[in-house]
């Protein structure tokens, strides 16, 4: 179905469904002469749409919803244009990222130059001695890697730190390694890297647990409203884009707090499931809380663990060495029988499991464990999850349907990070963000942004799943490329079914809560290679425009 005249779309559209209620009541809101692709098996297109109290009550043709009408319904001309369901990013980071634009210098930028003219800029109006702090950088996308001599140079006054967008790795300068105890006899920790150059000096490239380590010497100022201030501002990026969901993959129980802050005060704009970090495990298990508590805005989700490191920032651990680095394979970050006690422990007390698995042999360990805690605790649904779950084989994927895991990849990184994929090599590629894979072994996998690690872009997830391009025209594993309406399923309906709800939201049918985009462009009629470019138009959660360009 790959492009429809407006004849065959009309004749496409058919029948009506719609809730009982819609008789006593008049809807809010109606939208009509819209193509609609609702991602509803028993009705695939539709022209309009009626809401009440925020959620759909009619899916239809114009006729027969409009029908519906009351004297106060507000009704809403859609002037053909498309609307899907809104995206579900199932794993991203938004509080977090949100806090991390208040409080840092934003280092997404293409030269050394202007990284190192903006840590400057900051360091000039921060205090002397006071951390400074960057994000979004990105190594491979800047002429090297910047270096400890160049944040020197930036900050010379400052401990300063510049975290990779992927979140794994960062670069420090001096300071920060000596606020850190750290010097070139310091052996690398558990699950952690420095890296040394040329006779052993520290090039202030530090990764994983090392990063971890230094993280912690930062002092936590207390700013007021920062919560607040920082969700506020992400759900604007995020709603922007058409995302009307989020997963947040590592929920502390402040940020859980601050979600029901957000919600109490009728200021959230997404819906929020929170997937809360392992180290909060036990103070939830103590309070009875489990996944599924909650409600459609914010619901507690799974328990967040990490098997290995990142694909951006090669940590994560593979069977095979990188290309053009001999005997490196990546960095394990929790061992079999750590992810094991964890698992059983939360598992059996209902929660579902999210582990972050990127390499093969990351991946083999996490189905290890599921194998045993789902053979050991039988009887529940189970629908784990494994976190990007990057680089997979035949034989991975056939365990995974045994157990019904569900893969959460992040599919926007062929085109994003296209230039960091030559360390994986063209042969292992065909392997990677195995949509085609999972789909055809009956699998339901999800799509997301891991922002800041990529962009919150669901139109470039559909761009780079259709094509398998990156930026420069490069073709990576294209055998796994899927259709786009494999590509919306994915990114809408098997998000919501990774957090167990397909029957609240993931496509529009009656019943459903009233989350939809309306599209710029028609992306049945785009160029696949342009499919990022289409921009949204306006963004409706829960009945209520969030977002309109
Ligand atoms: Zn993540």
């Amino acid at each position: 179905m790959s492009s429809f005249s407006r004849r065959e779309f009309l004749h496409g559209v058919s029948g009506l469904l719609l809730l009982p209620l819609l008789r006593a009541e008049q809807p809010d809101v109606i939208l009509f002469n819209g193509k609609i692709w609702t991602v509803d098996e028993n009705q695939p297109l539709a022209q309009a749409v009626a809401v009440s109290a925020g959620r759909l009550v009619a899916v239809g043709s114009d006729h027969d919803v409009v029908a519906y009408a009351g004297g106060n319904t507000r009704r809403f001309d859609l002037s053909g244009k498309i609307v899907l369901p809104g995206f579900i990013d199932a794993h991203s980071h938004p509080l977090e990222s949100g806090r991390a634009h208040l409080r840092m210098v934003a280092c997404d930028l293409p030269t050394i130059a202007q990284v190192v003219a903006a840590v400057k800029a900051r360091a000039a109006k921060t205090p002397p001695g006071q951390w400074v702090q960057g994000f979004l950088y990105d190594d491979s996308k800047t002429e090297h890697p910047i270096t400890r001599e160049e944040l020197d140079a930036a900050a010379p006054d400052h401990p300063s730190i510049i975290y990779h967008r992927g979140g794994h790795i960062a670069f420090v300068n001096s300071l920060a390694l000596k606020a850190a105890g750290v010097d070139e006899a310091t052996p690398d920790p558990e699950g952690g890297r420095y890296e040394h150059g040329p006779s052993r000096r520290l090039t202030g490239r530090v990764a994983d647990k090392a990063v971890e380590g230094i993280k912690r010497l930062i002092p936590l100022q207390s700013i007021p409203d920062e919560d607040r201030d920082a969700l506020k501002l992400i759900q604007k990026m995020v709603t922007s884009k058409g995302i009307t969901s989020v997963g947040d993959a590592s929920a502390s129980p402040m940020d859980l707090h601050a979600y029901q802050n957000a919600h109490s005060a009728g200021e959230l704009s997404m819906r929020v499931y929170c997937i809360m970090i392992v180290d909060s495990l036990d103070r939830m298990l103590a309070a009875g809380i489990r996944t599924g508590l909650g409600d459609e805005w914010v619901r507690v989700g799974g328990i967040k663990q990490f098997a290995d490191g990142s694909i951006s920032e090669r940590t994560a651990r593979l069977s095979q060495p990188y290309v053009g680095m001999p005997d490196y394979y990546g960095l394990f970050l929790s061992s079999e029988e750590e992810l094991y006690e964890n698992s059983k422990k939360a598992y059996g007390a209902g929660w579902q499991l999210c582990t972050h698995a990127n390499g093969d042999v990351a991946i083999d360990r996490v189905l290890k464990v599921y194998e045993r805690v789902q053979r050991e605790i039988p009887g529940r649904e189970p629908r784990n999850r494994i976190e990007h779950c990057t680089l997979i084989n035949d034989a991975l994927v056939r365990r995974m349907r045994t157990l019904n895991v569900t893969p959460v990849p992040f599919s926007g990184y062929v085109y994003y990070h296209g230039e960091k994929m030559h360390y994986y090599g063209a042969e292992r590629l065909t392997h990677m963000f195995a949509m085609r894979s999972f789909l055809d072994a009956g699998l339901r996998p999800t799509d997301s942004s891991d922002y800041t690690a990529s962009p919150l872009e669901p139109m470039m997830w559909l761009q780079s799943q259709v094509t398998r391009k990156d930026k420069q025209g490069n073709a990576w594993g294209t055998n796994q490329r899927i259709t786009l309406e494999e590509a919306i399923r994915c990114g809408t309906i098997n998000g919501a079914y990774a957090s167990f709800e397909e029957n609240v939201k993931g496509s529009i049918e009656p019943g459903k809560v009233a989350d939809l985009i309306v599209l710029g462009r028609d992306p049945f009629h785009e160029d696949p290679a342009a499919l990022s470019t289409i921009p949204v138009e306006g963004t409706m959660v829960g009945g209520k425009w969030v977002y309109e360009s």
